[in-house]
């Protein structure tokens, strides 16, 4: 028995409760904060922020890692929890504590200022506070840099382990060859597909109704999760017994009904997580990118399958019989995973999803690594939406503020949208090599394809890093191709382009 890991576990307690009260700070923030809360509710997020500063790079804690390594003897999830002890001190630890205070005040004010700039449409508004933000992240950034690492590098290592500035050059390229000519061709194809039944008259009622179904169809367990409703869809969650997901109602049908299984998948993931790891440093997905892969993993693979409706069409229709009784199941199923470029993200079809990633990205490394202007942000947005995706943005809602990321500090967060997507498809791939995908979904059949993710993905919490369980699953290292063989295949077929 390693005594120093004993000593330890006392101060990981309560760096996890702390960790926990951050979280529901938020989550409250999001959901049911009245409106002039923000900037008090700030004052104590940043007080609660230090103290966990304080704690986890203090001198026991240090002195506690150290004898851990001298006296040895522990377990693989033991060496695992001091990793990532280890890397969240040393992450901290280089921050002098008035700035870490400082920074954490300015980005939970910062949301505020952002969401005011997007429904005026005024970038100017926000951009003295996001050149602010940028300022911190990399001087952070710095402070945490090994000799001759590139900033942006460092921003993209909180996020997924392995993957830097050239590794992501190489993925967006190739997307980027591959798919922005691919998504022309399907703009210049003859098939018209209808989605216009998709918008209109659903009562929220019903799609209240309908979000708990589904979510629940595909495996979240509301005995240890909650649906609310939030601006934008999101998922936290306090430990592997309470995971929270939102969702929104518009008159878009397809908006909620997607976000929903989206966050299912995430809930899912975070309540899968084995109970052993549970209120540790391991109690958490492997990474933003693996997170991503499973949320986008229900929702598409799963999701917008023609499969996954054949037991539950009907019952839909039963839910919005003005509707949809008129509309048969095939046209239902094209119309979901039509391909309609758009400007927004979070709106975006499965198809052009990544090119909106493939922008944040360069923009992001321009940004940091290339000193691009703030200012300058609108102009090159749109730019890069004519050119990859044909359409121009008309304001800035619609363009440069539309993402709250950059607002709470996230810089390198995009690309794991994109590689999440990645992932899910070579899972996907290699499932439908072990079992009878389509067939398990057509029998209404859920559970033995989640628990498959289970097995390997969601139990082992943030023991491995994604590469690897990616590569334990598969048998392969993370490969891009099967992503875009699976969306030309797909989308090839639905369009009839060969
Ligand atoms: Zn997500």
């Amino acid at each position: 028995m390693n005594q120093a890991y004993e000593q330890l576990q006392p101060y990981l307690e309560r760096a996890m409760a702390y960790q926990a009260a951050l979280i529901l700070f938020e989550w409250d923030n999001e959901t049911l904060a009245p409106a002039q809360a923000v900037s008090y509710t700030a004052k104590m997020q940043g007080a609660v922020s230090a103290a966990y500063q304080e704690l986890i790079t203090g001198a026991e804690v240090v002195k506690l890692l150290e004898q851990c390594d001298q006296e040895g003897d522990l377990s693989e999830t033991e060496l695992a929890v001091i990793r990532e002890v280890k890397e969240e001190v040393e992450q901290l630890a280089c921050i002098p504590p008035e700035e870490y205070r400082e920074y954490k005040e300015l980005v939970s004010e910062s949301g505020g200022i952002w969401a005011k700039a997007r429904e005026n449409r005024d970038f100017e508004a926000f951009a003295p506070t996001l050149k602010k933000i940028i300022d911190f992240q990399k001087k952070f950034a710095s402070y945490r840099a090994k000799a001759g690492q590139k900033l942006y590098d460092v921003m993209l290592d909180g996020y997924e382990k392995g993957f830097t500035i050239e590794r992501l050059d190489q993925f967006f390229d190739k997307l980027k060859q591959e798919l922005v000519p691919f998504l022309q061709q399907i703009r210049e194809s003859e098939a018209d597909l209808r989605d216009d039944f998709l918008t209109g008259d659903y009562p929220e009622e019903q799609q209240q109704e309908l979000a708990k179904m589904l979510s629940e169809y595909v495996g979240f367990d509301f005995s240890k999760g909650v649906l609310a409703v939030s601006a934008h869809p999101f998922t936290t969650a306090l430990h592997n017994h309470d995971a929270r997901i939102t969702t929104h109602y518009s008159e878009r049908l397809s908006s909620a009904l997607f976000s929903v299984i989206h966050e299912a998948g995430h809930g899912i993931y975070e309540q899968g997580i084995g109970d052993e790891l549970t209120q540790t440093f391991l109690g958490q997905g492997a990474s933003m990118g693996m997170h991503e892969s499973q949320s986008r993993f229900f929702e598409n693979m799963i999701g917008r399958n023609e499969a996954f409706w054949v037991p539950l069409y009907e019952k839909l229709q039963a839910l919005f019989p003005r509707q949809l009784a008129a509309i048969d199941r095939e046209t239902y199923v094209a119309a979901i995973n039509k391909v309609t470029p758009g400007l927004i993200r979070i709106e975006a079809d499965e198809l052009s999803y990544s090119l909106h990633i493939l922008i944040r990205y360069e923009l992001e490394k321009q940004l940091i690594e290339e000193e691009l202007a703030v200012e300058e942000l609108p102009g090159l947005w749109a730019d890069k939406y004519e050119e990859y995706l044909g359409i121009r943005p008309e304001h800035a809602a619609e363009g440069v503020l539309q993402d709250i990321h950059w607002s709470q500090g996230f810089f390198g967060y995009f690309p794991s949208y994109a590689l999440g997507s990645a992932f899910a498809a070579q899972m996907y791939a290699d499932m439908k090599k072990k079992m009878d995908f389509e067939g398990l979904l057509r029998l209404g059949d859920i559970s033995t394809i989640r628990e498959c993710l289970r097995t390997h993905i969601h139990r082992h919490g943030k023991i491995k890093e994604s590469g690897r369980l990616l590569r334990e699953m598969t048998g392969e290292d993370f490969n891009p191709d099967y992503y875009l063989n699976y969306l030309k295949e797909k989308y090839g077929q639905l369009y009839g382009i060969l």
